[in-house]
Parts: C-alpha cells; sequence; structure tokens
C-alpha cells in the first residue's frame, strides 16, 4: 500500500531543450576559451526595471514601513488601482472590461497552468509548435490533447478550416512565442467563430501584446464575439521587463458560461482559494508601469530590442532566408538554411559563428529545420552576431 501520485506526470516528456543547449554552450566555451560566444536564444529581459516603476515600488517600500499605511494580504484578485490600471491599458486599445473581468496575478506562467483548475476532462487543442506550458500543464491533468499544426504553409498560424467541429479548450499565443506571427482580426475572428459554434473556449496568451505596432489585435478582447468564448491572460514580464519581479492578470468575462456555469465567479472561487494576491508593492510597480509615463518609458525598452530584432531580420532577407516575426514580436522564426535540421544547425551556429540560439524541433514536431533568435541582447552583441551571419552563413 502506499500513497498514490499523480500518473500522468510519467506523461510528460523529458523537456531537454534549454539543458541540452546549456551542455553543448558549456563544453563548446571550455574547448574554446578564446572565443567569444554570442547568445541569441534569450528568452529573458535584459533591461532594468524603468525609472517610473522603481520610484513607485521605492515609494510602496517606505509605505511598508510605516505603521498608517503598512498593507497586509492583498486582495486576491488585485487592489482597485491596479485593476484601474489595467482597465485604462485595455481602454487604449478599444477594449472596456469591467473591474470584476480583471483578476491581477503574479504571471502568466502560473494563469496558464492554473487555469486548468475550473475545467473538466475537454479535449484540448494546441498549435504546434508552442510555448510549452499549455501542452505540459494538460497532460499533468491527464487531459486528450490534439495539435493543430503550424507551418511554413500557413505561416505559422494554423486555422480552424478543417479541425474536427467538437468542443476543446483552444490555446492562441498572438504574438507567438517561438514563432513571432501574430494573427491578424479576421483570422481571430475565425478561431472565435469556431469556439462559439463548438462551444469551445479560448485561453489566449497576450503575452506579448506590447511588441505590436502594426494593424494587430492586442486582445482577444478587439474581436468580436469573444466576450462569450474566450479567457486571456497577460503579463508585464515582457511588456515591462516584469520577469523577476511578477505581475500579470487574467481577464474572465461575465458573459462567459459553459454547462450553465458561469465562469468569471468560478475564476473568483479558485483565485480566492488558492491564491493571497500579488504583494502591493509589486502592484504600485505594475500600476506604474501602465501609467501614461511608465508605458512610454516600457516602450523605449520594447523599440531598443526591435531594433536588435531588424538587425536580424535585415540580414537574414539579405540572405533570402524564410522567416516569421521580428515586427510584432521579439521573437525571429526562421527556416535552417540548406535543409538543415534544428540541432543540426544549432551546432553549426555554434562551432563556426559562436551564435547561440533555440533549435524550433524544441517547441514540438512541426518546429523541425526551425530556428528561434531572439532580440533580448544588447545592440553591441546582436549587431556583432548579424555580422558574423552576414560573412559568413
Ligand atoms: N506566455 C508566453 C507565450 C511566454 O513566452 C511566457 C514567457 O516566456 C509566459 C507566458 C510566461 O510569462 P510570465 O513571466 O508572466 O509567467
Amino acid at each position: 500500500m502506499s500513497i498514490l501520485v499523480n500518473d500522468n506526470y510519467n506523461n510528460l516528456e523529458k523537456n531537454y531543450l534549454f539543458s541540452n543547449i546549456a551542455k553543448k554552450v558549456n563544453a563548446y566555451v571550455a574547448a574554446n576559451p578564446d572565443k567569444k560566444v554570442i547568445r541569441l536564444g534569450i528568452g529573458d529581459v535584459t533591461l532594468p526595471l524603468t525609472k517610473t516603476v522603481i520610484e513607485a515600488m521605492h515609494k510602496a517600500v517606505d509605505e511598508m514601513a510605516d505603521q498608517s499605511t503598512f498593507r497586509g494580504y492583498a486582495p486576491e484578485t488585485g487592489y482597485d488601482f491596479t485593476i484601474k490600471a489595467v482597465q485604462n491599458h485595455y481602454a487604449s486599445f478599444g477594449v472596456e472590461l469591467a473591474s470584476n473581468e480583471v483578476f491581477i496575478s503574479d504571471g502568466a506562467k502560473s494563469d496558464c497552468g492554473n487555469i486548468t483548475d475550473i475545467f473538466g476532462d475537454n479535449e484540448i487543442l494546441i498549435p504546434d509548435p508552442v510555448y510549452p506550458v499549455y501542452m505540459d500543464s494538460n497532460i499533468m491533468c491527464g487531459r486528450k490533447i490534439n495539435l493543430v499544426d503550424a507551418n511554413q504553409e500557413n505561416g505559422f498560424l494554423p486555422m480552424p478550416a478543417g479541425v474536427e467541429k467538437k468542443s476543446y479548450i483552444i490555446y492562441i499565443c498572438s504574438p507567438n512565442n517561438p514563432t513571432g506571427a501574430a494573427y491578424t482580426t479576421a483570422q481571430l475572428k475565425e478561431w472565435v467563430d469556431f469556439a462559439n459554434e463548438t462551444d469551445s473556449i479560448i485561453i489566449y496568451d497576450s503575452a506579448y501584446e506590447a511588441f505590436i505596432k502594426e494593424d494587430y489585435p492586442r486582445s482577444i478582447f478587439a474581436v468580436e464575439g469573444a466576450r462569450t468564448c474566450a479567457i486571456e491572460i497577460c503579463s508585464l514580464s515582457k511588456t515591462a521587463g516584469f520577469t523577476g519581479t511578477r505581475m500579470g492578470w487574467t481577464i474572465v468575462p461575465a458573459q462567459l458560461v459553459r454547462s450553465n456555469t458561469e465562469l468569471n465567479p468560478m475564476w473568483n472561487r479558485r483565485q480566492s482559494t488558492k491564491f493571497n494576491g500579488v504583494p502591493y508593492i509589486v502592484q504600485r510597480a505594475g500600476e506604474a508601469a501602465l501609467s501614461e509615463q511608465g508605458y512610454a518609458e516600457c516602450q523605449e525598452n520594447i523599440a531598443y530590442y526591435m531594433e536588435n530584432a531588424k538587425m536580424i531580420a535585415d540580414v537574414l532577407d539579405e540572405k533570402g532566408i524564410w522567416y516569421t516575426g521580428g515586427i510584432n514580436s521579439p521573437y525571429i522564426w526562421l527556416k535552417c538554411p540548406n535543409g538543415m535540421g534544428s540541432w543540426e544547425f544549432f551546432d553549426y551556429l555554434l562551432n563556426e559563428l559562436q551564435i547561440v540560439g533555440t533549435p524550433g524541433a524544441g517547441f514540438g514536431k512541426q518546429g523541425e529545420g526551425y530556428f528561434r533568435l531572439t532580440s533580448f541582447g544588447s545592440h553591441e552583441a546582436t549587431a556583432e552576431a548579424v555580422e558574423r551571419i552576414r560573412k559568413t552563413l
């Protein structure tokens, strides 16, 4: 007799992607100490928090030191001032949200995983390749997962045409990690119509919405019909450099009903039971990041990263290498040249050009033969890597 454990964990594929990369890079550096390796695989921000955010955090720290302004537990769904800041942010691109539809969280990864709590044993529909958390969190609860192929033919933006019509939990990430591809409003409308027609739910990850500069929707709720079929998960991690500060939000519209149950109060109950709120200091930082001045500063940082993306995109254009992303997203997803496989190209870039990127095969089967470069490095390092590619590739 023994305690039963969650056997579903045995079904997880060992995720060797980043440890394999680290092993190969460490071995190369040890064998070639004189060579300068440039990392263009970074999925984390590198610029520090902005001035307005830091000032707000310092002020909040001082408040915590004074009995009259000290705060204990934060409200589970967020302070009113943070919720208001998120509502204003959405209003700036034309999406009106009620205050009780916004749930402040400690980031998108947690909520991408936590959201499975409010659903039963549904089938899941996930694009391949994609951010691995959607897949793994559903494997952990034993769900049946259906993959929908993203590939060069569909611009790495799979559409519902051809998907068997039944109810699914559908995961959509736009702009996408790893491919950098972004859905247009018309394309998202097809997914929204599919979801409403089949009684499905879309979990929409908009973690990279702040990188959109062209005419793409910043939120699924900019698409007509989404309020009856979608939940949106977003984060300040990439918008404001909060990867180590931790704040995001989840939007559950009041109209969202499945199996005669309103999902908004259900998510509220879930959060109130299992989550004790984001720290006051962090919520003040988040409010500051979304203020007019704070957001302008965040956009300066994003513009810095996007100059890197442009440098990378330009050299790929020169070389005639196919890619997506890099315009409305910090990620560039390219086809490995000369028919190389993802890992083959990884080895080539590391050994010949001393550049580290991320093999597309690590994000799903359809990623084989593709490769992810990111723009989160410095201008200097990116420019040097780009020069190496220009000369040698
Ligand atoms: N969603 C996507 C698509 C991501 O790429 C990431 C981080 O890389 C996250 C969510 C996680 O964001 P957070 O730092 O808010 O947990």
